[in-house]
């Protein structure tokens, strides 16, 4: 699966600007899965960010929905992989 490359602790969040950390609720988003540069989701394209800060947005709900919708809701969580 061709999933975003996020290296926590050294990726920041696409909507803070802060670093996303291991423990944090991070959710990564493919590239090309918002292929509307007009919209203001493809600035998640190939990125990651915090579930929080995603649902702070009017936008991110939907994103969330789209991710979903693409890979499935076990494929949301990269944060606590055992
Ligand atoms: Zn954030």
């Amino acid at each position: 699966m061709d999933m975003a490359l996020i290296l926590l602790g050294r990726s920041t969040c696409r909507i803070c600007g802060k670093t996303l950390n291991e423990g944090e609720d991070v959710v990564a988003f493919p590239s090309g899965l918002f292929p509307d540069s007009g919209d203001k989701k493809w600035v998640l394209n190939d990125a990651g960010a915090h579930r929080a800060c995603l649902l702070s947005q009017p936008w991110g709900e939907q994103a969330i929905q789209l991710l979903e919708g693409f890979l499935g809701p076990a494929g949301l969580c990269v944060g606590d992989v055992d």
